[in-house]
């Protein structure tokens, strides 16, 4: 029976603080990177995972990869298969290891690589994309592939199981309707904030042309600027100009309807465009109600991580501060694991879920999220602003509607437009501004790079480093 051998571990960075890709009111000088590990076993299979970072520091969250890494080396892994629930447990639950975290910061996103690695390999194993291995699952094998240490109080296994119960019977209808319709996306890239007006009215004309209708804008710098080009996208994305005519039978026309279900209480223009805002934690709790009431009028749909992700009841206060201008909150890609996300759905603080395939420690902690979400109606709206993470979150999205909430309605998928070309299966997407479904069997978890991506940004001696360029920004 193949067991895992070894591992191998590449700090990837990308120079992407070059053109202000990435950029918001925190994060000004991102340079994408990947802590990437490939988990070799003794047969040719081979599992692919990773987590994000924006630069500096992915060197430490290789180190701590290999740390948790060594924990299933020498495992055979049809054992580890057989109880992914129990293999997460066994990841996390090294007694010298858990005393940096527990469960959070570097620690926790380098268990977030080894599980993803280890969801990929069991995929490809099972020669199926890593969605369609969780939606084939029973629902018992489901429940059994999450974790419920810590939140019990809010979720059991029977209640996860009863959720995923009630859906069985349609699920290969949701397979077909997003197999031929694709997965709803919004899109960032032309909200970015160190980006010129020039810049911005461009892409957001081309993301509208695209398919998009529902676009976000990073804010949290600057009042005047950010309320200026605020104005300025809405201006373009409300222009019935710009638009894209759809046929009346398209399934997407229904779905544009300013006050039809899709878009009801999101803000949405006449054209059914909708606008969302994104502060990456700049603000206290005070600030950010008074920063997002005096951006009313751009009308947006929510504000995403208005304080510090750790602020449980600072999100709860300013969501009943503009709940009453009919602005709602978003977060989650800064939440590190499902005890957070189980205390903001507790507390009512958010809106919109934003999960992230790996600051959350991998698919099976996802899986308890997605559990809690559907239990307390909040959808889920992935994060995927960062190097890999589109690839991911699409199979996050299809577990969600096809296995768990039953639902995409509401939802929508981040896209951003960069970095696809150094994955074996990109994420795609189609005319209408959605995500294609991952078909291939051979692809897993769809998070592959080419070796030759690694061979050039492997830092710091890949050739691109090598050779200097960028490096006075990395050191
Ligand atoms: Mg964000």
């Amino acid at each position: 029976m193949p067991r895992i051998t070894h591992f191998e571990i590449h700090d990837v960075r990308f120079p992407t603080s070059l053109t202000g890709d990435g950029s918001d009111a925190m994060n000004v000088d991102c340079d994408y990177s990947s802590a990437y590990v490939s988990l070799f076993t003794d047969s040719n299979l081979v599992g692919h995972g990773m987590t994000f970072t924006i630069g500096r520091g992915n060197d430490i969250v290789c180190q701590a990869i290999k740390q948790v890494a060594n924990r299933i080396v020498n495992k055979e892994i049809e054992s580890l298969f057989a109880d992914m629930g129990k293999a997460w447990d066994h990841l996390v639950a090294d007694p010298q290891l858990r005393w940096i975290g527990p469960e959070k910061g570097v620690i926790h996103i380098a268990t977030g690589a080894v599980d993803n690695a280890l969801w990929d390999l069991y995929a490809r194993a099972r020669q199926k994309t890593l969605w369609k291995l969780l939606v084939d699952m029973s629902p018992e094998e489901l429940v059994k592939s999450a974790t419920f240490r810590y939140i019990t109080d809010v979720i059991t296994p029977d209640e996860a199981l009863a959720i995923l119960k009630a859906k069985e019977a349609t699920k290969k209808e949701r397979e077909a309707i997003v197999r031929s319709q694709g997965y709803p996306a919004y899109v960032t890239s032309a909200g970015w904030i160190g980006y010129s007006d020039e810049k911005i009215a461009r892409l957001t004309k081309e993301a509208i042309h695209a398919g998009f209708n529902h676009f976000k804008m990073k804010v949290g710098a600057e009042l005047a600027d950010d309320l200026r080009r605020g104005r300025l996208i809405r201006s373009i994305i409300d222009d019935p100009q710009w638009q894209r005519d759809l046929p009346p039978d398209d399934p997407e026309s229904a779905r544009r309807l300013p006050d039809g279900p899709a878009l009801a209480g999101k803000n949405a223009g006449p054209t059914g465009a909708v606008l969302m805002i994104d502060a990456n934690q700049v603000w206290d709790v005070q600030q950010a109600m008074d920063y997002v009431s005096s951006l009313a009028e751009i009308k947006p749909w929510f504000i995403e991580e208005p304080t510090a992700p750790d602020d449980i009841l600072g999100h709860a206060a300013i969501r009943r501060a503009l709940k009453p201008l009919g602005i709602g909150v978003a977060t989650g890609e800064h939440a590190h694991n499902r005890m957070v996300f189980k205390q903001l759905f507790q507390a009512d603080a958010i809106d919109v879920c934003q999960i992230d395939s790996c600051r959350l420690a991998g698919v099976s902690e996802v899986l308890s999220v997605l559990f809690m979400a559907t239990k307390f109606g909040v959808p889920v709206c992935p994060h995927a602003g960062g190097v890999g993470l589109c690839e991911y979150v699409i199979h996050l999205s299809l577990i969600d509607y096809i296995a768990v909430s039953g639902t995409m309605e509401r939802n929508v998928l981040e896209y951003v437009d960069h970095l696809h070309e150094h994955f074996l299966y990109p994420c795609s997407i189609n005319e209408r501004g959605r995500y294609n479904v991952p078909n291939n069997p051979v692809e897993g978890y769809s998070i592959e790079m080419y070796q030759s991506s690694i061979a050039k940004y492997e830092w710091p001696n890949g050739s691109y480093w090598a050779l200097g360029k960028g490096r006075c920004r990395i050191l």
